[in-house]
């Protein structure tokens, strides 16, 4: 067993999050031992690709990775393929899979979710998949061949992607959606609809309200039936229905976890020295003081760069405050969607009419001071303005509802208005 080395900054999760920090606590000029722990083979890579382009074949698996070998090791980063089975905060240790112990100066805990899988009769049948990983995307990706019947269970992001590029591949979809609208969780409803719509022009069958009971393996194939009845015949299936944070081990150790793991705004967690940072972080919202967990390219992108800098003390003994604003994007078919800011603290709203059948809402608070944006549109005709709109958000612009509904007024005009 190896001794615990004091000096060393400790990263459990290999993801997007946790593959960021380690670079960012070399940028931020450390220079002493960093342990990347990660269960999966491969190096970090971002995840958004993994339901379109790798799926279309646009992109290949090297190309998702944070950095190449090369990069990687340049770096000094020592990766280690392995699960942690305890954390020891009193002594500040973990413990691998293998036995080995390391010892840690600052942990950053960016563990992710796993995946949730459908928990129906014939759920555990070897044709009914989930999408998270790299070798994920590879299973899914080489069944994905025109004429494949593909049933997608989940009306979310990964749902919906996915049975976008499967009928960018020539498949027959069918996609089931539990609740009574898309993309529930995060996406306001006159965009859900706009979606709705563009799926079920671009062939896929949508039910929404559908329930899986079980599935069954018969002659001509699986055969999904619905609370209600509905049997839904497919080759494979998709499910897109979520992740779910694992909270175990940090639970077990004695740190303080809610809907993730809890932390403040400098992303510490309950125990001295130890951060949490990516999916897994429950923190408090900037705009809204709330606790959050956001499951994003862009949260485990910007959350990855403080918790490096707060791990090494932050600047000039200051830990460091996360403030960046949420903002997520989804493509689907030649279309994009974006989110930035928090809608749901909104008073009141105004739309305004973009190019082509695109549209933009504004969610303003009591004082008129934007709180979010929601834009959603044909990618080449709308992409300028939802990146306008996010820096307005940003920025925190006032203005009335009435003039950011007029086209009339340039969305440009509003920067004038910022804080
Ligand atoms: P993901 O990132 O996997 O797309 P989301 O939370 O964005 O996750 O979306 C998951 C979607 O799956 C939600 O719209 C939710 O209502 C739906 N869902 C969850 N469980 C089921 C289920 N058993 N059957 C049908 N739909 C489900």
């Amino acid at each position: 067993m190896q001794t615990p080395d004091s000096t060393s900054m400790v990263i459990v999760g290999a993801g997007h999050c946790g593959g960021r920090a380690a670079q960012a606590l070399r940028t931020a000029g450390w220079l002493g031992p960093i342990h990347l722990v990660g269960d999966e083979p491969h190096a970090p890579y971002e995840r958004p690709p993994l339901s379109k382009d790798l799926l279309t074949g646009g992109k290949q698996a090297a190309e998702c990775a944070l950095h190449s070998a090369d990069d990687w090791a340049s770096l000094h980063i020592t990766r280690h393929v392995a699960q942690v089975t305890a954390l020891h905060p009193a002594s500040r240790s973990i413990t691998l899979s293998g036995g080995q112990t390391l010892g840690y100066q600052s942990l950053l805990l960016a563990t992710g979710g796993k995946v949730r899988t459908l928990s129906i009769p014939g759920g555990d049948l070897p044709e009914v998949l989930t999408l998270r990983n790299l070798m994920d995307a590879a299973t899914l990706g080489s069944r994905l061949v025109p004429g494949h019947r593909l049933l997608v269970v989940g009306g979310g992001f990964i749902g919906l992607e996915v049975a976008a590029s499967a009928r960018k591949l020539g498949c027959e979809v069918t996609l089931v959606e539990g609740a009574p609208r898309l993309m529930g969780r995060a996406v306001p409803e006159p965009v859900a609809e706009r979606a709705l719509a563009l799926h079920r022009a671009q062939g896929v069958r949508v039910l929404l309200g559908a329930s899986p009971h079980s599935i069954a393996r018969t002659a001509e194939g699986l055969c999904m039936a619905l609370a209600d009845g509905t049997q839904i015949v497919a080759d494979t299936v998709l499910a897109g229905i979520g992740i779910v944070p694992d909270l175990a081990l940090p639970g077990a150790a004695g740190l303080a976890v809610g809907r993730g793991i809890c932390v403040n705004a400098q992303l510490q967690t309950s125990l001295p020295g130890i951060f949490a940072a990516g999916d897994v972080a429950e923190f408090p919202s900037v705009l809204s003081g709330q606790l959050v967990r956001q499951e994003t390219w862009h949260n485990a992108e910007t959350q990855a760069a403080i918790a490096a800098q707060n791990m090494l003390g932050g600047i000039d003994g200051n830990l460091v405050a996360y403030t960046a604003f949420p903002w997520f994007w989804s493509d689907q078919y030649h279309y994009q969607l974006q989110v930035a800011g928090e809608p749901a603290l909104a008073t009141h709203s105004a739309t305004r009419a973009l190019d082509g059948d695109g549209l933009l809402i504004f969610y303003l608070d009591a004082s008129d001071t934007l709180v979010g944006a929601c834009g959603w549109g044909e990618t080449s005709r709308v992409a300028k303005d939802l990146k306008l709109a996010r820096t307005l958000v940003e920025k925190g612009v006032t203005a009335s509802a009435e003039a950011l509904a007029d086209p009339a007024t340039k969305l440009k005009a509003f920067l004038s208005n910022a804080r």
